[in-house]
Formats: structure tokens, C-alpha cells, sequence
């Protein structure tokens, strides 16, 4: 999976192709995927929801920049797969998802793993204040913009990452915050599931797949 998906793709940032030799995603999809882990694609979690595909877990872990001493941010936990990864790059790692039966079941193998980590159910669209500012933010779900509230809780000189568009295509952005400015970069298109929420898209629609 490193080489033909990743490396051949561009992600060349050591520490991140070693978090992927390391983690192992097997453990993060339902069991009745358990043969397709390492399929070039996203896979189906329940609720709707997926695990993403291993090239775009590492381009958005890529864009943080980490280096190892950080605090970061991760809205959407998901199955828990992209939380692990984060675990092996950064010093802390919190992480917000909204629905509980997902949470509970990425704590469960994030805690089997014997990574130490922070997880909460609730509006990750707002952020996690209480342990604001953050060095790096991820947002692995799709949001009509990029809420306020995490440019709110990103720490100066920081990233953020974040599919931004409509509800079925997206843009991968990256945000870096100096002072009050904030440069923007995009990394490309990208379609995700949609961000819920109060600072995301309302609670009605449909779920989409990624
Ligand atoms: N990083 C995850 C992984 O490796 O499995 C991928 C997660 S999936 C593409 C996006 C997740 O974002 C879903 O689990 C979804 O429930 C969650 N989500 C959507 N809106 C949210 C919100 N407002 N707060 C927290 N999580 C949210």
C-alpha cells in the first residue's frame, strides 16, 4: 500500500510513510471488510459513514506538517484509522466525532492499540475549546466552508485542512494561519462525507458516501 498508493502518488514525508508501515488499517474497518483494507478506496464504517481512502488520509496528515511535538485536532474520528496515524505524529491528539455508536467503537480499538488519546461525541464543527489553540486541525468530513470556530482554535503559525465545497465534490484546502492573516492553498478536488452541524451543513440531507 506505502509504495503503490502513496509514494508513487507524492507523499514523500518520512515520518508519515512510516505511521502507515506501522498502523495497521485492518484493524479499523468492519470485519466484514477486513479483506478489502488495503483496497485503493474508501470503505463503509456503518452509519453511512467511511473510512477514507489511505492517499487521501496521508495528503491531508502530509499538509499538517507535523514534526512531533504538537497539539492537534481531528474533526470526524470515524473508525479511528486517521486518529491512529495522527497518534504516531504529534504529541496530543483530540479528536470530536458526532455519532456515538462510532466513537465508541474507534475508543475501544484506539485504546486496544495503546494509543493515549483524547475522544469526545459531539459538534465537531465548533471545535473542542477547552484545550484550544491547536498546532494542526483536521477536518476529514466536507463542509460548505470552513467554520469559524476552527480558525478561532487554530494557534498562529498553524494548519488546517478541510474538504470545502457542496455536498457531493469538494476542494482540498489548506489554511495557514499568520497573525490575522490566513493563506490559502488548495491540494486538489476531493469528495467526502458531509460535515454536520451547526458551523457544517444541517441535519436533514441524506448521507452521502464517500
Ligand atoms: N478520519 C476517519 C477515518 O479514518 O475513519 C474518516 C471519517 S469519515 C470520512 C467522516 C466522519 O465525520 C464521520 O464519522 C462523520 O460522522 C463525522 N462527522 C460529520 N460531521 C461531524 C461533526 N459535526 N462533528 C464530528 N464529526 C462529524
Amino acid at each position: 500500500m506505502v509504495q503503490e498508493q502513496l509514494i508513487t502518488r507524492g507523499i514523500h514525508d518520512g515520518r508519515v510513510l512510516e505511521a502507515f508501515r506501522k498502523v495497521k488499517r485492518e484493524l479499523f474497518v468492519p470485519e466484514n471488510m477486513v479483506g478489502s483494507a488495503y483496497d485503493d478506496s474508501p470503505l463503509p464504517i456503518g452509519e453511512g459513514q467511511t473510512i477514507s481512502q489511505p492517499y487521501m488520509v496521508a495528503l491531508m496528515t502530509e499538509a499538517l506538517g507535523l514534526k512531533g511535538g504538537e497539539k492537534v485536532l481531528e474533526i470526524g474520528t470515524g473508525s479511528g484509522y486517521q486518529t491512529a496515524i495522527l497518534c504516531e505524529l504529534a504529541r496530543d491528539v483530540y479528536s470530536v466525532e458526532r455519532l456515538p455508536t462510532l466513537a465508541e467503537r474507534a475508543r475501544k480499538i484506539l485504546e486496544e492499540c495503546g494509543y493515549r488519546v483524547h475522544l469526545k461525541v459531539g459538534d465537531g464543527s465548533l471545535g473542542w475549546p477547552e484545550f484550544a489553540p491547536y498546532e494542526a486541525i483536521v477536518v476529514t468530513a466536507g463542509g460548505p466552508k470552513i467554520p469559524e470556530s476552527l480558525l478561532r482554535q487554530l494557534k498562529d503559525g498553524g494548519r488546517l485542512v478541510m474538504p470545502v465545497g457542496d455536498r457531493f465534490i469538494q476542494e482540498l484546502l489548506v489554511v495557514t494561519r499568520s497573525g490575522q492573516r490566513l493563506e490559502k492553498q488548495s491540494l486538489g478536488g476531493c469528495k467526502f462525507v458531509p460535515l454536520k452541524g451547526k458551523e457544517g451543513w444541517d441535519s436533514t440531507g441524506e448521507e452521502e458516501y464517500q
